[in-house]
């Protein structure tokens, strides 16, 4: 029933895409440049977002000084793509910047980059940095990510996010001006947001040439302010059950062409909080094959292309 070229799946993963255009797996080295954030060395705040980890959402990355020597002692599976996930990867200047993402792309054995950062952390010069990353290296892939988590104002403020919207939109315009694939992070189950709330920050998100999206599972870390205010029962995260409803009516509405990228979360065991569930990846990803089966819906399904791609 689910097409081929998504691996008999009901969406369009990155696995089927790596797949579709190089024949062969491809793995992600999550890696730590040692960069810090606006939301934690105090130029916006010194607290972070209320979710954030001590690891700045990089809590299982290696160190970025110890790729040749993992690569070269083959303690990394390859072709890999460089991860740069730990905090804000394009906070600091291009001349500290532009070495780091060219020690990777120079390596045989690495097929691209992906850089995790904020829309609020881009000048000309780091646009500039990328284009002429993609000009010299044609042949690899060079990617953004994005943590958005939510279109909402009201959450983005309880969350500390500390960029508004429209800055999102004009950064997604300038990397779309350049050719810069995005990848957009989502959280689900943020405290405050509805169904409808959650539904509505995935369907925006088709208004532009999206590549690909990472729809993640709140997680309540240990030491995180969201984990205070979770055990003062100011919030409930998500049952598993309403979780995989949830991801299937998101699915339903998400463009097809856009690469699915995460589907449930990557909380660390020893720092996980609630929820307990989500550890199973397994069973929650089977669960979601097998509600999407049961619905006979796939990727898209509910999708209407309203012609308003990065026409912001
Ligand atoms: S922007 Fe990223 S690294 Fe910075 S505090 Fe928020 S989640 Fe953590």
């Amino acid at each position: 029933m689910y097409p081929a070229s998504w691996n008999y799946k009901p969406y369009y993963s990155l696995e089927a895409y790596f797949k579709e255009y190089f024949g062969e797996k491809i793995y992600k080295i999550a890696l730590d440049a040692g960069m810090t954030c606006p939301n934690r060395d105090g130029t916006l705040d010194t607290k972070g977002c209320i979710f954030c980890s001590e690891g700045g959402s990089g809590d299982f990355a290696q160190s970025v000084s110890d790729l040749p020597k993992l690569v070269a002692d083959s303690k990394i599976r390859t072709p890999f793509i460089a991860y740069f996930q730990s905090f804000t990867n394009t906070y600091a200047p291009v001349s500290n910047l532009e070495p780091i993402f060219r020690q990777a792309l120079i390596m045989p054995e690495c097929a691209g980059i992906s850089v995790a950062t904020r829309p609020d952390c881009f000048s000309s010069e780091i646009y500039a940095l990328f284009q002429v990353l993609k000009k010299e290296f044609p042949n690899k892939l060079i990617w953004i990510e994005l943590g958005l988590q939510t279109i909402h104002e009201r959450t983005a403020s309880y969350i500390r996010r500390g960029y508004s919207l429209s800055c999102f939109e004009q950064c997604m315009e300038a990397l779309h001006k350049i050719g810069i694939p995005v990848i957009v992070h989502v959280i689900l189950g943020l405290p405050g947001e509805s169904h409808d709330d959650m539904l509505e920050t995935v369907t925006y998100l088709n208004r532009f040439d999206l590549f690909g999206l990472k729809l993640q599972l709140l997680h309540v870390l240990k030491g995180t302010d969201l984990a205070d205010d979770y055990e003062q029962n100011s919030f409930q995260v998500l049952s598993k059950e309403v979780y995989v409803e949830l991801i299937a009516d998101c699915l339903e509405q998400i463009r097809p062409n856009t690469v699915i990228h995460r589907l449930t979360g990557d909380g660390p065991k020893d720092l996980l909080i609630a929820p307990l569930w989500s550890l199973n990846k397994k069973d929650v990803l089977n669960s979601i094959h097998k509600k999407m089966k049961e619905r006979n819906t796939l990727q898209g399904k509910q999708y209407h292309d309203t012609g308003c791609r990065n026409n912001l």
